[in-house]
């Protein structure tokens, strides 16, 4: 597992200074390019979605692209959390904070149901308040949160505090 946790790391690129001074990005695109790589991370959060779950909420946007594969992969349907103005039927909506501002993600009412269980996925946890909005969105509807997953976690911005007793796993940590 360790041979296989270097081997994601490699397939992750750091940008500095991206999108603005200061930010350290977390680039998954040489990870989607490799064929291997992208299909090992997508079986591995494969393995922490129970059998009694009903479906994978993806966050915009590239929650998409591994939620998505995961869906798939697991046969289950994809559940889309989007930015204000995208989804075309009646929304639910929550206001979260930025660094600097607020912004709002969107999920349809009738998306889910009360009883239904699902599992969050995104690429990258950092302060929380994105997976947090989403968590938000699902309870609204009266679904239930199994877990959240993500590929990559920055632990040192502590942002599984802002998901409470949400079960978070990630794959890769970077203190
Ligand atoms: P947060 O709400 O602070 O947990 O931010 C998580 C969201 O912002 C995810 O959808 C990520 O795609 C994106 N994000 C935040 N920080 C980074 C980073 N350093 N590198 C890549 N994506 C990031």
């Amino acid at each position: 597992m360790i041979n296989t946790l270097n081997w994601w790391h490699e397939c992750i690129r750091d940008v500095p200074d991206f999108p603005k001074p200061g930010i350290v990005f977390k680039d998954i695109t040489p990870l989607l390019a490799n064929g291997e790589a992208f299909s090992a991370v997508v079986s591995e959060l494969a393995c922490h979605v129970g059998s009694d779950v009903d479906a994978i909420v993806g966050i915009e946007a590239r929650g998409f692209i591994f939620g998505a594969a995961l869906a798939q992969q697991l046969g289950l349907g994809l559940i889309t959390v989007r930015k204000p103005g995208k989804l075309p039927a009646n929304v639910h909506s929550v206001e979260y904070e930025l660094e600097y501002g607020m912004d709002r993600l969107e999920i349809h009412r009738d998306a889910l149901s009360i009883g239904h269980k699902v599992v969050v996925v995104d690429d990258l946890l950092a302060t929380g308040g994105t997976a947090a909005a989403t968590v938000q969105l699902v309870r609204k509807l009266g679904a239930e949160v199994d877990a959240c997953l993500f590929v990559i976690e920055l632990s040192f911005l502590n942002g599984k505090k802002a998901l409470g007793d949400v079960n978070v796993h990630s794959l890769l940590r970077y203190e």
